[in-house]
């Protein structure tokens, strides 16, 4: 049986996050954060678990969320980036290779009309797309 390849596995996808952009940090929305990233952003930010999760966090649908509210960015954006990133979670190392923007190419096109790190910079390889997608599934 021959399994029929995606899109984005017949056309190598191009992306490169830009300096000081940081538009998808301001963007409205949810960022998910599993057990590891609440343990590896309290531990960054060096507050204590339950702290974290009262200050930044709240239960949505059984998952541990942040909400990015409208005209304002996310409460980890700081001047320089993000304040946690080494412990940032998956949701925000996937970007911008999450299943609903590679559905398509003309909805990859769209992510592109906001993200300026897509288009640009190397290819990307179908391992890494893959272990993003396999990771990050919401
Ligand atoms: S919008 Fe794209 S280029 Fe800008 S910070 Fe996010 S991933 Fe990087
Ligand atoms: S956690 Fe960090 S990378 Fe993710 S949206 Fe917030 S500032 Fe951006």
């Amino acid at each position: 049986m021959t399994v029929r390849k995606k899109w984005w596995e017949k056309e190598p996808l191009r992306f490169e996050c830009q300096a000081d952009c940081f538009k998808c940090c301001t963007k409205p929305g949810i960022v998910y954060f599993d057990q590891a990233a609440i343990k590896n952003g309290a531990g960054i930010i060096k507050v204590s678990v339950e702290v974290f999760k009262k200050e930044f966090l709240r239960k949505d649908e059984g998952h541990w969320v942040h909400e990015v509210e409208n005209g304002k960015p996310c409460a980890f954006l700081i001047e320089e980036g993000c304040a946690i990133n080494s412990g940032k979670p998956l949701q925000c190392r996937s970007y911008p290779f999450w299943k609903e923007n590679l559905t398509s190419k003309s909805m990859w096109k769209l992510v592109g009309g906001f993200c300026p790190g897509v288009g640009v910079g190397p290819e990307t390889a179908l391992t890494a797309i893959r272990q993003f997608l396999a990771r990050f599934k919401l």
